[in-house]
């Protein structure tokens, strides 16, 4: 780990550009890790081009803003990408317009795409990596206030306010070392459970409507329709995905988030039985108890819900 994360550094002292990407549909982790990588080197190089790109930060505005970078910037730039387990997933294709790639993640390695890769899948979040690689060379790097809250935010987003199993010592060492700086951590934690009475209401529609077996596999469908009805967007129902985790019993649930095209989006979470390799066999992957997939139609829903449930059948088994 020590020399991926010197080898890292030679690189970033090397280029004049750096151009850091993170992962599409950005979540608190992906911003925190990717930005507050960004205001890093910003501090600690000043005479460096550090750029931050990607598309809409949808919602999450308050903890950082994209920048616009010209194709040419990439030429014999360095670009790294954070938070992003496979390539077609890196948001703002021209991640390979640069001269060298770097991979920062905690997801399983499955695609190790990058000329350099520092993955670590103990790690709670892609946030405490960028922490713990800063931490490791104070004499050259400087985290700031600024960087300090986001990165922050990056572990207590991915996390959960640090309930998550993938919650260490360590992870409360490094946000213990963050919060020595001075950002408003009350505020952030208010900004990053807050949600919409829109969202209160769907949250109020999970709670009713999940159904849930005697195994303990949950899943509700949330069609184009109902969300319409409720006047929730699609990048919103993430504030709804960990609920179902809070209820006796549900042991692995599905939510099926049908998206404009007809589709199904599909966020697959657990307290026990592994699904990164059911999401896989749907197109798509994560986490072992934190996982996405896509359905195409309400007979791969179907599909997808009795894996969840043998999942879980075996799991009690076990
Ligand atoms: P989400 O439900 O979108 O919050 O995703 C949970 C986790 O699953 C994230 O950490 C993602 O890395 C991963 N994930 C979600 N969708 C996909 C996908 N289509 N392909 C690969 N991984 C995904």
């Amino acid at each position: 780990m020590q020399e991926i994360q010197a080898a890292i550094l030679a690189e970033i002292k090397k280029y004049q550009t750096i151009i850091i990407h993170r992962h599409m549909r950005p979540d608190p982790d992906a911003l925190g890790s990717q930005v507050g990588l960004a205001e890093i080197l910003r501090q600690s190089f000043p005479e460096k081009n550090i750029y931050q790109v990607g598309g809409s930060v949808e919602g999450l505005n308050y903890l950082a803003e994209m920048q616009t970078v010209a194709d040419e910037s990439y030429q014999g730039a360095l670009v790294i990408v954070t938070d992003t387990a496979n390539a077609p997933r890196i948001s703002d294709e021209r991640y390979n317009l640069g001269e060298k790639l770097i991979k920062i993640d905690h997801h399983p390695n499955d695609e190790p795409y990058g000329d350099l890769v520092l993955v670590n899948t103990h790690a709670s979040s892609c946030s405490e990596i960028i922490a713990d690689f800063c931490l490791a060379f104070p004499e050259e790097l400087t985290i700031t206030a600024a960087a300090a809250r986001l990165l922050y935010g990056g572990i207590v987003g991915d996390t959960g306010r640090f309930l998550y199993p993938a919650t260490t010592s360590h992870t409360f060492e490094i946000s213990a070392e963050l919060l020595k700086y001075d950002f408003d951590a009350p505020k952030l934690n208010r900004q990053l459970e807050q949600i919409s009475r829109s969202v209160a209401k769907l949250s109020g529609y999970v709670y009713q409507n999940i159904e849930v077996d005697k195994k303990g596999a949950g899943k509700i469908i949330l069609t184009k329709e109902l969300l319409a009805d409720f006047g929730v967007v699609d990048s919103e129902t993430a504030a709804v995905v960990s609920l179902p985790g809070q209820i006796e019993n549900v042991l692995a649930w599905g939510i099926f988030v049908q998206q404009a095209e007809g589709y199904y989006r599909v966020r697959l979470r657990s307290k026990g039985p592994v699904i990164n390799q059911l999401a896989k066999k749907h197109h798509g992957g994560g986490h072992p108890l934190a996982s996405g997939a896509n359905a195409k139609d309400l007979a791969e829903v179907a599909e997808i819900y009795q894996e969840i449930q043998t999942l879980c059948q075996e799991y009690q088994e076990n």
